[in-house]
């Protein structure tokens, strides 16, 4: 049985007081709701909220009781060293972070994110022991060309599939069409469902039947409490990276429990 996972994108929203009323809130539902801990749920915050969701997200006397996983939204590409305002792998590593974002539409559009960057910071976080969840995904111009599949390819070919088997084993995947995110137009069950088949295919041919049938699948891109549910009751999707509505408790664990 694969992994089922919510990870929650929060962007660059929330001031230091909202974050910590979201964070508390979260803990407390999820804590309330007792859940069987067959969803991992994972929050990703901006950086200088990091701390702070670790702390809220672990039970302060049980360190094994955790109410959701913490991750972050980007990494250097580099060890350490000269580069004013970037954070290493190790800094996260060195504050529990256990997953990171890498290679969000958003980061490659505005910060120039190539796919040897994504493939450069997956191996800085793998050899910090944190997971990364890389994303993938088309504009909706290559959408119309037809050109999706080739662009997914590419950018998995080249931002991942130079791993050693071990450390692909790791990795979490996150099919997020450009042109869903933040539009409100979520891509259709099939049509996502077409892609994560795809990519679990290109996982088989390079890796084998084993590791693409393990690795975690997720769908991104305007992801909410009424579309969740079919969309999670596909074969090949396992989970969702949740932008906007991980910003509302509320409509972020209906999310969580939209697994049948
Ligand atoms: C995202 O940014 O990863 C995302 C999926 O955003 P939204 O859910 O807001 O479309």
């Amino acid at each position: 049985m694969r992994r089922k996972i919510v990870a929650g994108n929060w962007k660059m929203n929330l001031r230091f007081q909202e974050a910590e009323e979201l964070l508390d809130e979260l803990a407390t539902r999820l804590e309330k709701e007792q859940r069987s801990g067959d969803v991992e749920v994972i929050v990703c915050p901006p950086f200088p909220y990091l701390e702070m969701a670790y702390d809220l997200g672990t039970d302060e006397e049980d360190p094994n009781m955790v109410y959701f996983a913490v991750g972050a939204q980007n990494v250097s590409e580099h060890e350490k060293g000269a580069y004013t305002g970037e954070v290493s792998a190790a800094m996260l590593s060195s504050m529990n972070i256990e997953y990171c974002i890498v290679g969000h539409s958003e980061r490659r559009k505005y910060q120039g994110e190539t796919d040897l960057m994504v493939a450069r910071k997956v191996e800085s976080l793998l050899q910090n022991g944190i997971v990364p969840i890389v994303c993938c995904g088309e504009s909706l111009e290559e959408r119309e060309s037809g050109n999706h599949f080739k662009v997914i390819e590419r950018q998995l070919t080249e931002g991942l599939f130079h791993l050693e088997p071990l450390d692909f084993s790791r990795i979490i995947i996150a099919y997020e069409p450009v042109w869903a995110i933040g539009t409100g137009k979520t891509a259709t069950p099939e049509q996502a469902q077409e892609v994560h088949a795809f990519i679990r295919n290109l996982i088989q041919e390079k890796y084998g039947k084993e590791t693409a049938k393990q690795i975690p699948l997720l769908y991104g891109g305007s992801c909410n409490p009424a579309t969740a549910p079919e969309l999670f009751a596909m074969p090949d999707i396992d989970g969702g990276l949740i932008g906007g509505a991980s910003l509302k408790a509320g409509d972020f664990i209906s999310i969580i429990n939209s697994f049948e």
